[in-house]
């Protein structure tokens, strides 16, 4: 029989810190070990999409496998060995007892739920249980609350911009290179049929998920979507790498020119000229510091790659990842809880099958199931609009989207979907709701062309179900709303329109409420 080895120190790696650079891997000592599992109460804590799983369970592999091959003591644990605990707390309990361990130490969590679980975690003496910081975000952890402030409304762009000057990103001495800090009205375009015959094959990654199926269909873990054997997401760090050079050649000369841009997915066209390093990002493969270094490196030396392309890029790590993470951490829990307008009505089912008649709709649902993955707008404004005016309650839409996207961990997913998309926490993420019409949707997309719905009806049987709900949802929240002086011109247009329309559209929308099911 074996000796079980001693190990003075255990350090636990969660799934989303898989982080080469962080500074415990500078020296190797053979009284550590690297814990890294598999826990059930990740699979359950909401239904995730299959191809999610599968990208953390096989990066969480490869990363073990990393470190062991670089000369640490490494404890990986499945499905199957991690099966009889109920939890990580007596997991770690009796991983201490075995290995005779008197420390354990963990990474700060990006999570509310595994800090706290963490934080009051109590392991039988003499072990003692010692937090460092994960060293991946430019804001350390314990740095936050100088930045943000519970329960205050904070300006993105102002939080942005002492970003650039702090970390001297883009700049020029003081002043923002370009003499700009946005470029974003010289971006925002809509893609034409030229356009969209130029847009780059998404890169995908080959990858051998069966042992992790197997496991996860063994244990009965519920899932959305279905698998594959080629992710749309890298696994690890190598594959990251080739991912960030793979965009900065070929999607960043377009990144923000056509950023808000839709089009209907073909398999060339579904992730446009995104980036798809949400996932590698928020695992922690690659760091933000090393994302924008390369983008900037690309933009210095490619002259087809403009200013404004790089900028809106930067914006969206320097300025909205670590904004959003900031609003999270100052308003935990409560955050979770906010129900502004007090919606709440169901999730339709055909936000897990795609079958429903808008196409707009149809096209943002299809594409997440099949890929765990929508680019920004088409979570903020298709199905994220559609919620919002529909008063779905902000409970069941982050559940969705907790679920099915690959790059989805709560500290992104919450402030993005209940605060930005929702509106549900009162405006402390956005000044206004990102409320819209079938207008929108077709200045920015090719979907309405191709709807069985008419984009420019308000009323009658084929009027597109949005333009009668975004007005519904005004009429519904004008106590709230009215006084948001970024509201007051559609308020304005609402007055305007004769009562016997207003009455017709009103009827349209509740209408469409009522058959939700079948639009
Ligand atoms: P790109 O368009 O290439 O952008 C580059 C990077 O910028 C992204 O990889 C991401 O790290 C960062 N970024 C861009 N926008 C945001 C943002 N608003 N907040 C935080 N980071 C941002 N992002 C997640 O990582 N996880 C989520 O669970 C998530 N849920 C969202 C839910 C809703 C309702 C909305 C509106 C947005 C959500 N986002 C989320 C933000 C954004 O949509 C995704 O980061 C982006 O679509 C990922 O695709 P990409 O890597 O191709 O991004
Ligand atoms: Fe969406 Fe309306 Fe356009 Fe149809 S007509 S694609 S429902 S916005």
């Amino acid at each position: 029989m074996t000796a079980i080895p001693r190990y003075d120190t255990l350090r636990l790696i969660l799934g989303d810190q898989l982080n080469p650079r962080h500074s415990w891997y500078r020296s190797k000592q053979p009284n550590i070990l690297y814990v890294i599992a598999e826990l059930h109460q990740e699979t359950y804590y909401v239904q995730h999409h299959i191809q999610k799983l599968c990208a953390f369970f096989l990066a969480m592999e490869q990363f073990a496998q990393g470190l062991r091959a670089a000369g640490h003591h490494v404890c990986y644990l499945t499905l199957d060995d991690t099966q009889q605990y109920s939890d990580l707390t007596e997991l770690l309990a009796a991983l201490c007892q075995r290995h005779q361990t008197t420390t354990l130490e963990y990474q700060q969590p990006d999570e509310y739920r595994l800090h706290q679980q963490l934080q009051t975690l109590t392991l039988p003496a003499p072990v003692s249980v010692q937090k460092v910081d994960s060293e991946h975000f430019y804001i350390p952890f314990d740095q936050l609350c100088t930045y943000f402030t519970p329960g205050k409304h904070q300006k993105m762009e102002f939080f942005y911009r002492k970003m650039r000057r702090q970390h001297s990103i883009l700049m020029d001495g003081e002043q923002p290179l370009g003499n700009q800090w946005n470029f974003d009205h010289d971006n925002r375009k809509k893609l034409t049929p030229n356009d969209i015959a130029q847009l780059p094959e998404p890169l995908l990654f080959n990858c051998d998920t069966d042992a992790v199926l197997a496991r996860i269909n063994r244990h009965r873990i519920p899932y959305i979507g279905q698998p594959t054997t080629q992710l749309a997401t890298p696994t690890n760090r190598k594959q990251a790498q080739l991912l960030l050079a793979f965009f900065c050649q070929y999607c960043l000369p377009f990144f923000g020119k056509f950023q808000d841009a839709m089009t209907c997915a073909t398999q060339q066209s579904w992730s446009l000229y995104h980036s798809r390093l949400s996932f590698a990002l928020n695992a922690k493969l690659i760091s933000p510091q090393g994302v924008i270094q390369s983008a900037i490196a690309a933009y210095q030396d490619n002259s087809e790659i403009s200013l404004a392309q790089v900028e809106g890029f930067v914006r969206q790590i320097l300025g909205w990842r670590e904004f959003v993470r900031g609003v999270y951490w100052a308003n935990m829990p409560n955050y979770k809880a906010l129900n502004t307008l007090s919606a709440h009505r169901k999730l339709p089912r055909f936000f897990w099958t795609g079958n429903t008649a808008m196409r707009c709709m149809s096209e943002a649902i299809t594409q997440s199931l099949e890929y765990a993955y929508a680019h920004h707008i088409q979570r903020l404004m298709v199905t994220g609009n559609f919620c919002l005016l529909a008063g779905i309650s902000p409970d069941e839409v982050d559940g969705w989207y907790l679920g099915i996207y690959q790059d989805a961990i709560e500290w992104v997913e919450l402030p993005n979907t209940r605060g930005m998309s929702q509106f549900a926490d009162g405006g402390l993420m956005a000044t206004k709701p990102y409320a819209a019409s079938g207008n929108y949707i077709n200045k920015m997309s090719d979907y309405c062309r191709h709807c069985q719905y008419d984009v420019k009806q308000k009323t009658g049987p084929t009027a597109c179900p949005l333009n009668s709900l975004y007005w519904h949802f005004l009429a519904q929240n004008k106590t709230q709303l009215q006084h948001n002086h970024r509201m007051s011109m559609a308020y304005r247009l609402w007055d305007k329109q004769g009562s016997e329309q207003r009455h017709a559209v009103l009827q349209r929308a509740n209408w469409c409420l009522d058959n939700i099911e079948s639009l």
